[in-house]
């Protein structure tokens, strides 16, 4: 429950996360009811599918009315069934977790490493030691259940270092499924995944265009994929499989998750200013960073050093013992100068739904949990907003 308070300052309310949209969003999306292509067809679908492989180097992408559904839909091409496993970080927003459930298939949790991704070490160690491989397909030696799947969230913006995991995955018939939701523009830097951008390493990739993410359509998502035949049955799978448009004829179960053009006309317009938008996050960061720093029991978490983030949160990470406020406290303390601040998901393998689900070897998860708040990191933040933010954490 959120502690009420009386705010203390009249200035100006500094949300977590909005959007900016001060491009050419109202010229296309004008564009789109003018000429009344306004569903899911129309020439900014296309485009913005083009523009996301443009600057990605994938050779398809498929537009989706979310993240979610993305995910969804990437699990079902992957091969995913039923009664197999798939293995998820519990440090993650609910989404990807979800979409397993939706197949009825099981998360296995895993723990989080210092950028709050999947720990890539604990997860080979479960695969090596966990799993039997049979007939070239990986099983849960404890359950018995066929591993089909991972996915690796890039979260906050923050490649995960996938390096080491793709030839075991290979090895053990485990397709991966980036969920690069947040780091749309990340990209390696160093070793044998150097230039490759978050989305395009595993068989397939998500992207999501919600209203918090780095650009927005509204709602929206994209799928990634470098095979012909995927890519293809991906947009079947998104339009209601429909085997025959004329007579109506389906072969499979589709689904009504194809973005319409409107929202990628908004897509489009802000695909253009994609760089400014990571320019300034970066600026941003490393203002925040300077500052934080000096604060005694307060630190900002880093960026890898293997990828060029495109630095989407900001997560302070608070020793309350040095510092004096734990998460909460500090959160309504910033709350009361109208700073908006959240902590971190809570860890999916405590949540009911998923608490009976197998998790392996959490610990780092709980730690970081505790002490982590994300502080304000929209594109329109200025310098003056980022001082005021740590003056208030200076001072609390
Ligand atoms: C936002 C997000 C999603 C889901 O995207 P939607 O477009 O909101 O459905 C999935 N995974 C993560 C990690 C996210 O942050």
């Amino acid at each position: 429950m959120e502690k009420t308070g009386t705010v203390i300052e009249s200035g100006k309310f500094i949300p977590l996360s909005v959007p900016s949209i001060k491009g050419n969003e109202w010229n296309y999306v004008k564009e789109c009811l003018d000429t009344e292509w306004v569903s899911s067809t129309g020439k900014y679908v296309d485009l913005f599918e083009e523009k996301i492989c443009e600057l990605t180097g994938s050779k398809y992408a498929v537009a989706t009315v979310n993240g979610t559904s993305a995910l969804h839909i990437s699990l079902i091409l992957a091969g995913v069934e039923a009664g197999n496993e798939v293995l998820v970080p519990t440090v993650t927003f609910i989404a990807p977790v979800n979409a397993v459930r939706y197949l009825n298939a099981e998360p296995v949790f895993m723990d989080c490493d210092d950028f709050y991704n999947i720990d890539i070490e604990k997860t080979i160690e479960f695969i090596i030691n966990e799993t039997i491989v049979k007939d070239g397909s990986c099983y849960n030696k404890e359950s018995g259940r066929k591993i089909a799947a991972i996915i690796p969230v890039h979260v906050f913006g923050c490649a995960v270092d996938l390096e080491p995991l793709i030839d075991i995955c290979r090895d053990r018939k485990i397709k991966i499924i980036e969920d690069a939701t947040e780091s749309l523009r990340t990209y390696y830097t160093k070793g044998k995944l150097k230039d490759k951008f978050t989305g395009t390493i595993g068989d397939l990739g998500c992207f999501s265009f919600n209203g918090n993410k780095i650009i927005t359509t509204g709602g929206g998502g994209m799928i990634l994929s470098d095979t012909p035949g995927i890519a293809e049955k991906a947009k079947y799978l998104t339009t209601q499989a429909k085997d025959d448009n004329i007579s109506y004829i389906h072969n499979e179960i589709g689904y009504n998750y194809r973005l319409t053009n409107i929202q990628a006309a908004m897509g489009v317009a802000q695909l253009e200013r994609l760089q400014e938008y990571v320019d300034i996050k970066k600026k941003n960061y490393f203002r925040y960073k300077k500052l934080i720093d000096r604060i005694n029991g307060l630190h900002l978490a880093e960026v890898p050093g293997y990828a060029e983030s495109n630095y989407w949160f900001y997560s302070l990470q608070i020793d309350k013992n040095i510092y004096g406020m734990d998460k909460e406290e500090l959160m309504h303390y910033l709350s009361l100068y109208k700073i908006q601040s959240r902590p971190l998901w809570y860890p999916n393998h405590l949540q009911k739904q998923y608490r009976n689900c197998r998790s392996f070897r959490i610990e780092k998860a709980i730690f970081y949990h505790e002490k982590t708040l994300n502080l304000p990191c929209s594109v329109s933040l200025t310098e003056s907003d980022v001082d005021y933010v740590v003056e208030k954490l200076k001072n609390g």
